[in-house]
């Protein structure tokens, strides 16, 4: 398998937070996203602060929704039968344009009238200021890593580690009465007796910059088509606790793309086929 390196932001609820607490302390990071869309930076999850930026006003909670549902009405999608319908039809035309039409063609590499209604169930719109990603109270970057944290669990006379062996050249060796927790493709699982899930995969392209603060934030999402990566993460902001370098910081271009042999699938794609698929399962 490839080496691969992404942010990873943890956030509990308070219950699985006390079990991580065993491996670990926590930096007090509070997950926030912006995204570069036409030349400006507006907050995500659209909140109060996206809408009157986005449209040049002042609007109290009150008045951004009244302006949403008239966009909306406007519309007068009844039974969207694509993701792009559905997705006008709960936040209007301009600002699915804006934030979720380029972004979702670039990381299902899809077009969205082509992907089914049911993969947005629904889009995180707030009439308020909070701008916090999560809604989990309990967020937070493992203040040593998370090497540290794996190394910690698997310091244990009943843990043995097998590197670089395929599960599926061992799975014979399992005895049935073993509980077995598999992490790998789940079509696989099944020798793809069912057929073959679509996958997605991530690429990251490191750049060091010279200069001490590159975006002012851990990621900016790139809203539109033109920019063929979805965000870039800057990691000094994960860890402000940190002493840095001045003149010199981290950064990673993420790009969603088609899954290759070389690559670990990460996101399913969630086509009506892969749907059926997962039913048969
Ligand atoms: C780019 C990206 C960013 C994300 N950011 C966040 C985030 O900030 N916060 C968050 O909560 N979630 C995040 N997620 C989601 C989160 O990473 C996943 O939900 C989580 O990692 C799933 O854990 P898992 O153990 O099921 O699978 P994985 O973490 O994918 O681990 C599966 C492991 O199984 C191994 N494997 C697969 N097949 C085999 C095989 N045949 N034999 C042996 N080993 C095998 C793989 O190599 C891999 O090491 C992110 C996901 C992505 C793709």
């Amino acid at each position: 398998m490839p080496y691969v390196w992404f942010p990873h932001i943890p956030h509990f609820e308070r219950k699985s937070m006390e079990v991580h607490k065993r491996f670990c302390t926590f930096n007090n990071y509070y997950h926030k996203v912006l995204t570069d869309y036409g030349g400006k930076v507006y907050q995500i999850p659209i909140n109060l602060a996206t809408i009157n930026a986005f449209y040049g006003k002042s609007l109290t909670p009150f008045e951004a929704e009244k302006l949403l549902d008239a966009e909306i009405a406007k519309v007068g999608i009844q039974n969207p039968i694509n993701l792009e319908e559905k997705a006008i039809s709960l936040i209007g035309r301009p600002l699915y344009d804006a934030f979720i039409k380029g972004y979702t063609i670039k990381q299902w590499g899809t077009d969205p009238r082509r992907l089914p209604p049911y993969i947005i169930a629904r889009i995180p719109l707030r009439y308020n200021y909070n701008v916090n990603y999560f809604d989990d109270a309990w967020q937070g970057i493992p203040r040593d890593g998370y090497n540290s944290i794996f190394n910690r669990m698997l310091d244990h006379p009943n843990v043995q580690v097998h590197l670089n062996t395929d599960y599926f050249s061992i799975r014979h060796l399992i005895p049935e009465t073993c509980m077995v927790i598999y992490t790998g493709p789940v079509d696989r699982f099944f020798d793809c007796k069912h057929g073959k899930l679509g996958w997605r995969t991530v690429a990251f392209e490191k750049e060091v910059q010279h200069v001490t603060d590159f975006q002012g934030t851990a990621v900016m999402n790139y809203a539109e088509v033109s920019v063929p990566f979805t965000r870039i993460h800057e990691f000094r902001h994960y860890h402000e606790e940190r002493k840095y370098p001045r003149g010199k910081t981290v950064i990673f271009r993420e790009y969603s793309k088609e899954l290759t042999a070389d690559d670990d699938p990460y996101y399913p794609i969630n086509t009506e086929a892969d749907s059926v698929i997962l039913t048969n399962i």
